[in-house]
């Protein structure tokens, strides 16, 4: 059981941790509660925390880690129906509506 990282902000936490478990890494969140209850702790001791349960897990939890941390910036993407050229955020196409190739919507 070794600590992985700590985290700021329960919500991103929360996030990180799913994306780990969704890998196969078994992971829990610790801190998850005391964050603002205990206003006399200094901040990196009530921060919430991601432990990595099996260390044979913990290179790949930091590689995945750094990777939530820098997501990588995607290129625009060419509709299949239509031709539209899509900003990367969109999982559809403006123009025509259908689902980006590849996309889980
Ligand atoms: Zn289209």
């Amino acid at each position: 059981m070794t600590r992985l990282t700590q985290v700021n902000n329960l919500l991103l936490a929360t996030l990180w941790h799913a994306q780990l478990e969704s890998a196969g890494i078994a992971c829990e969140i610790r801190n998850r509660f005391i964050g603002g209850a205990v206003g006399d702790l200094p901040p990196d001791m009530v921060s919430p925390e991601i432990w990595v349960v099996d260390d044979a897990d913990l290179n790949r939890a930091r590689t995945l880690l750094r990777e939530l941390r820098n997501p990588p910036k995607r290129a625009p993407w060419n509709c299949f129906q239509c031709g539209e050229l899509n900003e990367d955020q969109f999982a559809q196409c403006w123009k025509c509506q259908s689902s980006r190739p590849g996309s889980a919507v």
